[in-house]
């Protein structure tokens, strides 16, 4: 599964940063080009987690919509669905500048 390894990637990186810290929170954002159900990867933390330091840390997804640029009228846009054409002028040469992200924005560390 897809999102799997995503999470093992994730937790690869919040134990490099977080060291024998205790984790309470780790925040991600996803663009909405990524081909990832955000309820899948709440799931597969869960799973990924369990028995290891970060088992009873949360994942907060946050998911960013696509954005464009239009090569011809300049016009910026947010997306609702991923069909690439500028809603200005119908043009079809545009830059996608938002929505591919996908990166770990925060971690919360708990009280100790
Ligand atoms: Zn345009």
């Amino acid at each position: 599964m897809h999102e799997l390894s995503i999470c093992r990637s994730i937790t690869d990186i919040v134990n490099r940063h977080a060291g024998d810290k205790p984790v309470q929170t780790v925040r991600i954002r996803i663009g909405e080009l990524r081909q990832i159900v955000p309820e899948t990867l709440t799931y597969c933390w869960g799973l990924v987690t369990e028995g290891s330091a970060l088992e009873s840390s949360t994942l907060e997804i946050e998911r960013v919509p696509l954005a464009i640029r239009c090569s011809s009228c300049d016009a910026r846009t947010t997306l609702s669905s991923p069909i690439l054409v500028c809603p200005e002028c119908d043009g079809t040469t545009v830059e996608i500048v938002a929505g591919e992200e996908f990166l770990i924005t925060s971690l919360e560390l708990a009280e100790v």
